[in-house]
């Protein structure tokens, strides 16, 4: 069965099929992910979940929204290669996306992010978007980043499993192998961090990082423990996970809401 794509549909089919849709907007990013993957990554990741979970969800009433590639990458802009919006335009974009759809009577959307350095703004997007176009906004991620609760790939990576480490490296060789060189991955493990108690990714005490920061590669984690295996596996694993996750969402309501303002 083909993917169910929103701009396959024509305006008037969009507006009648708005009532029960759940807009699913994958979003990556445009970034540095080491010398062994390509600069949309996190994009790859993000469609090609989105598009395994509604073909695995037959029966929800899902919709494919254009992958949103420029997000918000301002901890990699040191690297040549990543291109970010700045935190206030894609706010503004996301913003501009929840007016649309709530014009088209969508009721509820759901942030697929494959980014780490999105979810943060995301989460205030969801919250701006249910306030002010009244649709009810979701954000859910192919797998948790490690530094919001996420647990790693990988032991071996001690926790650090959070830029180009060998989960996204596996995603990656498991979707377009064509598009990564494993020969120029290196270990890349933040071991300094482990002197800090409360300070730290996931920690009690969260700070602000540029990648190069944590490391001069910008790679943090251990990619050269990845095999394409181990990516079908967590590929497999995310889509399993999200299906049934998108029927609550299809399903989910508040309590004597209000109706969406057009
Ligand atoms: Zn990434």
């Amino acid at each position: 069965m083909p993917i169910r794509r929103f701009t396959d549909l024509c305006g008037p089919d969009a507006g009648s099929a708005g009532a029960g849709m759940v807009a699913v907007q994958p979003i990556g990013a445009v970034e540095h992910h080491g010398p062994h993957l390509p600069l949309a990554t996190d994009a790859i990741i993000a469609e090609a979940v989105s598009e395994a979970v509604i073909d695995e969800a037959r029966g929800v009433p899902l919709q494919l929204l254009p992958t949103l590639s420029y997000a918000l990458s301002s901890e990699h802009l040191w690297a040549p290669g990543t291109v970010t919006l700045r935190a206030e335009t894609l706010l503004a974009v996301l913003d501009d996306v929840g007016a649309s759809l709530a014009r088209a009577g969508v009721p509820r959307l759901v942030f697929v992010n494959g980014h780490g350095g999105n979810s943060a703004l995301l989460r205030v997007a969801c919250r701006e978007i249910r306030v002010r176009h009244g649709l009810m906004t979701f954000l859910v991620h192919p797998s948790m980043p490690v530094d919001q609760g996420g647990t790693g790939r990988h032991d071996a990576e001690g926790g650090f499993a959070i830029h180009g480490a060998a989960g996204e490296t596996s995603m990656v060789m498991h979707l377009r192998p064509d598009l990564v060189d494993l020969g120029r991955a290196e270990r890349s493990i933040p071991d300094w961090l482990g002197g800090y108690d409360h300070i730290g990714f996931g920690g009690e005490v969260s700070f602000g990082w540029s990648s190069n920061d944590i490391a001069p590669s910008g790679v943090i984690g251990d990619p050269t423990l990845a095999t394409a295996e181990l990516g079908k596996q967590l590929f497999e694993g995310a889509v399993g996970r999200l299906a049934p996750i998108m029927e609550e969402i299809s399903r989910f309501s508040f309590p004597g809401a209000r109706p969406a303002p057009r």
